[in-house]
Parts: C-alpha cells; structure tokens; sequence
C-alpha cells in the first residue's frame, strides 16, 4: 500500500513519531506491526531501507499508520532510514507493507492482564490503550512503564490521562534516573510487580521492546513462577 507522510513530530526526547496516511482502509489489529519501506530516501546504507515498527494508533482509525522511533543522539550517528525519516519532507509517499503479528489484546477479557515495558517498547500498548479506551472495554488492566527520566517517557501525559479514563486499569509509572520523579524509580524487580499486584499468579503479562528489556523482563517473570504460556512478548529485532 502506499501512504504519504502527513505528520511528524518528537514526542520526547530523542524520540520521533510520524504518521503515514493512506487512499484505503489498513486492516490491523491492536499492537499490531507493519513495514515501512522508504521511496528514494535520501540517505543509504548496508540496513536498508525498510523497518518493522508497532502500530500506535488504534484500528479504529485505519486510514493512517503512525509509528514511533528514538532517534540516535547525535542523529548523524544513527541509520540512514532514521536520517531520512526526519527529514523527508511531508507528503513524500512511502510503501506500508507486511502488516501482522500475533501480539494482540487477548479475547478474554475476564483475565488479568498487565503490560511491563520501557522507553519505545510503549508502542504496540499505545494502540491497545487507544483502543480499549474509544470501545469502553472491560479489561482487568495493569501496566509498569520504565524509563529514565519524565522528559524522556513518549506519551507520558496521554498515558496519564488514560489511567484516570480507562475503567480497571491501574498504571505504574517509573522513572529510574529522575530527582524530580516522586513516583517508583527503582528497575523491574519480583517484588514492585507483587506490590502492585497481589493476585500476579492470576495474570497474563505481556511484554515489548528491545530484545534486551523484553528477556530481563521474562527472566524476572519466570524467576517469580510465572509460567512460559502466562508471558507473551514481541521483541523489537534490529535494536
Ligand atoms: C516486530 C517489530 C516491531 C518493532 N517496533 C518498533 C517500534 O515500534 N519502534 C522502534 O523504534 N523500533 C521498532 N522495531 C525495531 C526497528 O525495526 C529497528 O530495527 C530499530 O528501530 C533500530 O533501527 P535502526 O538500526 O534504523 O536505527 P538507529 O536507532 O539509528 O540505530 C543504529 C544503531 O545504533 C544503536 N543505537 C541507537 N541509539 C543509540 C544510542 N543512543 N547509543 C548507542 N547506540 C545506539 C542501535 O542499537 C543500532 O544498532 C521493531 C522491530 C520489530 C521486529
């Protein structure tokens, strides 16, 4: 399918979000991915110009795509597809292809669920959020999101305000490099996950992000007694 970049923006610090607006109707589900192969970008190198990334948005609204990537600091450092996504201009077409993956909301929703990430490993839950908050659905949810700092954390307001409109959804915030913070700040332990969730054995965790967070994640999980079919994850390869 071809789409046009309609908008960009960073959304913290470091991190780029742009959208990618299509002439038909994208069919996805929520936490989903997709391919975006850039059209005669700009800048090239030995990785190409494709990418997998989550989808943010919910598939309620699937006429467009929008994507979510931290940039390398400084961003000459970084790949050539990073370079040319902040830089081409809006309207440049790209291809949106591959879309899949079976890290999806479960079907039921009776059971506990909870999502453990940090830094850009938010963004197929993005999708998931918006999408349970425009439907009202019934999720018994919780959430840890890590990450350093408040300035550095893509979608820390929204999230917050997705935790007050979100009906069972209780969501922890961690900031583990940040004075000002006076929320949790300590890393993923066994012990912040049984304090917020004292029934953890009845839960399904699911967890994204680089393949580094998204093993230390599960270790810790496993470490704890949760069993292999209880975790699902979706590793961001390349990272
Ligand atoms: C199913 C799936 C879903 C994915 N979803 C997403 C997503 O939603 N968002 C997303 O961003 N990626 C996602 N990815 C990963 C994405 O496809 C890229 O592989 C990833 O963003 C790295 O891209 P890059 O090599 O172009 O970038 P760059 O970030 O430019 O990285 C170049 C190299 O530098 C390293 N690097 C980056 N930043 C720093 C730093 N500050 N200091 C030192 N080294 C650094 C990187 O590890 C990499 O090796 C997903 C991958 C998969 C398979």
């Amino acid at each position: 399918m071809l789409a046009k970049l309609t908008n960009r923006q960073i959304i913290a610090e470091n991190t780029l979000s742009a959208t990618f607006s299509l002439n038909e109707v994208a069919d996805f589900l929520p936490g989903q991915f997709a391919v975006i192969a850039l059209v005669n970008p700009p800048y090239h190198d030995e990785k190409g110009s494709e990418r997998y990334f989550s989808i943010n948005n919910s598939p309620n609204h699937n006429r467009d795509i929008t994507i979510s990537t931290r940039l390398h600091e400084p961003i000459e450092d970084g790949s050539a597809f990073k370079r040319s996504l902040n830089e081409i201009p809006l309207g440049t077409e790209v291809e949106i292809k591959n879309i899949g993956g079976s890290f999806t909301l479960p079907k039921n929703q009776i059971k506990p669920l909870t999502f453990i990430t940090g830094g850009i490993g938010i963004t197929p839950f993005m999708s998931m959020l918006r999408y349970i908050h425009e439907n009202d659905l019934d999720y018994a949810l919780s959430m840890f999101y890590f990450n350093r700092t408040q300035a550095s954390t893509a979608f820390l307001d929204e999230l917050q305000r997705l935790g007050q409109e979100i009906r069972n959804f209780n969501l922890v915030l961690i900031m583990t490099d940040d004075n000002s913070w006076t929320g949790e700040k300590e890393k993923v332990t066994s012990e912040l996950i049984k304090k917020y969730l004292p029934n953890w054995t009845d839960n399904t965790f699911m967890t994204s992000g680089p393949p580094a967070m998204v093993n230390g994640v599960s270790q810790t999980l496993k470490d704890m007694g949760v069993t292999r079919d209880n975790i699902v994850t979706e590793s961001f390869s390349g990272y």
